[in-house]
């Protein structure tokens, strides 16, 4: 089966778009949101990714800890690393590094609301990283849960998904999670594994 690289924001989100691609995929989960703020929050969201990644059949792999170890950066094997792929000065100490590039990444977009001109700049530095860790480690398409989000516009997202894909020569999977009612879809999966549910949508500036 071929292998497709799912951008997870968090566990909630995950479970629709897993649950649909593992039917036609091999699912990775790869969760970079260095979006979230404060680092317990950040926590709470990788907890509930992993918990999904872990519980979860639609979930074949899932990086940092990859069950079948495929390429140069797959080969850490069983070890759990920091999902940063860092590792150098602790998960928070990387946290704050990667957390900083988002706020650098959104300056003078600090007070527009969610849905304004921040949230575009914001998804461009996840899908970007996505889409090259899919590309260093040989895994050609993409996707990303992003679009299942109540308030996130599908066809922002994907143009975005697209360029990224572009950049590294791979394919996005151009998706509108919402779509045949999957929010709900996701929301029974969700309950069944009893994931942390966020009430915000992640920066300082959504709270
Ligand atoms: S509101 Fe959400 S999508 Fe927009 S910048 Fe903040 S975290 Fe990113």
């Amino acid at each position: 089966m071929t292998k497709i690289l799912l951008h997870i924001c968090c566990g909630p989100c995950a479970t629709h778009p897993a649950t649909v691609l593992s039917q036609e995929y091999e699912v990775i989960g790869y969760f970079y949101n260095p979006n979230i703020w404060p680092y317990e929050e950040w926590l709470k969201r990788y907890g509930a990714f992993k918990k999904f990644c872990e519980e979860s059949e639609a979930i074949s792999d899932y990086f940092p800890k990859i069950k079948s170890p495929l390429t140069p950066l797959l080969q850490r094997g069983e070890e759990e690393i920091s999902p940063w792929g860092g590792g150098e000065g602790g998960w928070e100490e990387e946290y704050k590094i990667e957390h900083q590039k988002y706020l650098e990444s959104v300056k003078g977009y600090e007070k527009e609301p969610e849905g304004g001109k921040r949230c575009p700049l914001c998804f461009t530095l996840r899908l970007d990283k996505a889409a090259k860790f899919a590309s260093d480690n040989l895994i050609d398409i993409f996707a990303t849960t992003l679009t299942i989000g109540r308030n996130k516009r599908p066809e922002i997202i994907n143009s975005i998904g697209q360029i990224s894909a572009d950049k590294y020569g791979i394919k996005f999977y151009e998706a509108n999670w919402k779509k045949q009612d999957g929010a709900l879809k996701g929301k029974h999966i969700s309950d069944e594994h009893e994931l942390y549910r966020q009430h915000y949508c992640g920066c300082e500036f959504s709270l």
